[in-house]
C-alpha cells in the first residue's frame, strides 16, 4: 500500500496552542504523500484559510472538514469557537461539552471520506475521539502539545504522589527523570495543582478522565526533536513500547514570510507593516521580544510591571499586548502614564495577535521573554535565541525547568506559581525589577550570556536538520506511517 493510498483524519482541539501545531503537522504529513484531512470550525476555517489553502493550492493532499461549532446552545457568545475567544476561562468546561457534540457528525461523514482513514490523530484533550476511532477500528494516535520531558515527569507524578505530602512551598525533587530537576508543587499542572476554586475542582475531573483515556492510546506524536531532549525520548519511549514519534519542531515547517505572518491568524501583519520596518531599523540581536502565548492576560497591575520593568532595561523591545477582558483598565494605565510616548522608538506595541515566528526568524531578535507554552519554547528553540522565561500555567514550570537547567539556554524571571486561568484575580508575581534584571542578566555580553547564545544557536541548527529529509524527525514521520501502514495491512484493531 504506497502512502497515497493512506489518509490520517486529524481532530485538533480549537485552541490556538493546538490547532496551530496541528495544521503545521497537518502539512508535515502530507509532505510525505499521506492523505490528510483535518477538522475544523467555520471560524476557525476562516482564521487559518490563507496558510491551509496555500497548502492545498501546492498540491499538498490536504483536505477541510467544516463542522458547525454549536456555541450559543452551550452558553458561549455566538461565533466563540477557540478557547482565546472566550469572555472568561470559567466557561472552559461549556466550551469542552461544545466540542464533544462534534463526535457524531464526524461519524456521520467518516464514509465519505476517501480513502477510508485509517489512522485519527486527535487532541488528547478530545477524548470523545477515541470512540470514533473504536467505532470504525483504526487507531487512536494521540496529539497533545507537550515535550518529553513533560510527559515523562506527569506520567511519574501519577505513580508516585509523594507530592501529596508536601505542603504548597516544600521543594522536592521530581521523581525518576533523567536529571535533578526541583520544584514546589504550586508550580505542578493543575492535574496535580488544582487551586482552591471551585471551578479549578470540576476541572481536575476532566483532566482526569482526559488523563484515563490517553493511556489507551495506540501511540503518541509529538512536537519536539529527538536531539533535544534524547533522555526524556528515551525513557517515555520505553513507557510507551516504543510508539511515541517526535516529529517536530512543527513551525520550521513554515518556510516562506507569508506562512509565518499568517500563521494562526490571517490577519497578521506582512512585510509593509510597520513593527516590520521597525525591526529591519534595529540593530542585530538588540531586542527583546516579548509575547506570553495567546491566553495569558495579565492584571493590570502585573502588566505594568513587565512594562517599566522592559522600559528600564534600556533594551529595545516588542511586546504583544492581550488584555481580553482587561482590554480597557491597560489603555487606560497606557494613556494616562504616557507609556508609548516615552518608549518611542525604542520600544513597539502589537495589540492583539502578532507574527510570532515571523518576529523570532528576524535577524534582531536578541532574546524572547516568553510564558514558556510549549510551542512558544520550541519556537524560541528553533528561533536560536535565549529566552527569559516566565510560566504562567499548565505545564509551562516544566517547559521553564527545561529550557534553564537541561539545555541552559534560560533566565528565570523569578515566577514562584502556576497562574490558573479560572482564577480571574491572581496575585503579582514578578517586579519590574525582576524584569529588568532577567533582561540585563540574558542580553549580557560576558562569557555566561555568549555560553547562553552558542548553546542556543547549536539547538536551532540541530532543530534545522531534525525535519530536513534525512533529520530524526523526518525519519521519524516515516516511521510513524510505516507503521499505521503494517497495522492497516493486517487488518489489526486498535
Ligand atoms: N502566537 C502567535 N501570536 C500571538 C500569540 C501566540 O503567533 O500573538 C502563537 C505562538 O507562536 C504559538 C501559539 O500561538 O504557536 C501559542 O502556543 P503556546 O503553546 O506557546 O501557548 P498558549 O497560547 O497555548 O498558552
Amino acid at each position: 500500500m504506497s502512502n497515497s493510498n493512506l489518509h490520517f483524519l486529524i481532530i485538533p482541539l480549537m485552541c490556538p496552542g493546538h490547532l496551530i501545531p496541528m495544521v503545521d503537522m497537518a502539512k508535515l504529513i502530507a509532505q510525505h504523500c499521506v492523505n490528510v484531512t483535518i477538522v475544523i470550525t467555520p471560524r476557525n476555517a476562516d482564521r487559518y484559510a490563507a496558510v491551509l489553502h496555500r497548502a492545498i493550492a501546492s498540491e499538498l493532499p490536504i483536505k477541510i472538514l467544516n463542522l458547525p461549532f454549536p456555541a450559543s446552545e452551550y452558553g458561549l457568545p455566538d461565533g466563540c469557537e477557540s478557547v482565546d475567544d472566550l469572555p472568561s476561562f470559567n466557561l472552559s468546561k461549556n466550551f469542552f461539552d461544545a466540542c464533544s457534540t462534534l463526535q457524531k457528525p464526524i461519524e456521520d461523514m467518516f464514509n465519505e471520506l476517501k480513502p477510508a482513514p485509517c489512522c485519527i490523530i486527535s487532541d488528547k484533550h478530545l477524548p470523545w475521539t477515541f470512540d470514533v476511532a473504536k467505532k470504525f477500528r483504526i487507531p487512536w494516535v494521540i496529539f497533545d502539545g507537550m515535550s518529553c520531558f513533560t510527559q515523562l515527569a506527569t506520567h511519574n507524578l501519577c505513580v508516585s504522589k509523594d507530592y501529596e505530602q508536601l505542603t504548597d512551598s516544600d521543594m522536592f525533587m521530581l521523581p525518576g527523570l533523567p536529571d535533578n530537576i526541583y520544584m514546589t508543587k504550586v508550580q505542578l499542572p493543575g492535574l496535580f495543582n488544582p487551586g482552591s476554586s471551585k471551578k479549578g475542582k470540576e476541572l481536575k475531573s476532566v483532566r482526569e478522565g482526559i488523563r484515563a483515556k490517553e493511556l489507551e492510546a495506540y501511540g503518541t506524536v509529538i512536537n519536539s526533536f529527538e536531539e533535544m531532549e534524547t533522555k526524556y525520548v528515551d525513557e517515555f519511549k520505553k513507557l510507551k513500547q516504543g510508539r511515541v514519534w517526535c516529529i517536530g519542531p512543527f513551525s520550521n515547517s513554515n518556510k516562506n514570510d507569508l506562512d509565518r505572518a499568517q500563521r494562526g491568524s490571517k490577519d497578521s501583519m506582512i512585510k509593509n507593516d510597520e513593527c516590520v520596518k521597525w525591526l529591519d531599523s534595529q540593530r542585530d540581536c538588540s531586542v527583546i521580544y516579548v509575547c506570553l502565548g495567546s491566553l495569558t492576560r495579565l492584571t493590570p497591575l502585573q502588566f505594568i510591571e513587565l512594562a517599566l520593568g522592559l522600559e528600564d532595561s534600556q533594551f529595545p523591545f516588542v511586546l504583544v499586548v492581550k488584555g481580553g477582558m482587561r482590554t480597557e483598565e491597560i489603555e487606560k494605565w497606557l494613556d494616562e502614564n504616557g507609556f508609548e510616548s516615552r518608549i518611542k522608538g525604542r520600544g513597539v506595541l502589537i495589540r492583539g495577535w502578532a507574527p510570532q515566528v515571523l518576529i523570532l526568524s528576524h535577524r534582531v531578535v536578541g532574546a524572547f521573554l516568553t510564558h514558556c507554552g510549549w510551542n512558544s519554547t520550541i519556537e524560541g528553540v528553533c528561533a536560536g535565541v535565549p529566552m527569559i522565561t516566565w510560566p504562567q500555567f499548565a505545564e509551562q514550570f516544566f517547559n521553564e525547568r527545561l529550557v534553564v537547567q537541561v539545555l541552559g539556554v534560560g533566565v528565570g524571571v523569578g515566577a514562584t506559581r502556576v497562574m490558573h486561568l479560572e482564577d480571574e484575580a491572581a496575585p503579582m508575581q514578578v517586579t519590574r525589577e525582576d524584569v529588568c534584571r532577567a533582561v540585563k542578566v540574558v542580553m549580557d555580553e560576558g562569557k555566561e550570556g555568549e555560553e547562553r547564545r552558542k548553546k542556543a544557536k547549536c539547538l536551532k541548527q540541530m532543530a534545522e536538520k531534525a525535519i530536513e529529509e534525512g533529520g530524526s524527525s523526518y525519519n521519524n514521520l516515516d516511521r510513524f506511517i510505516e507503521d499505521i501502514r503494517a497495522h492497516t495491512s493486517k487488518g489489526v484493531v486498535s
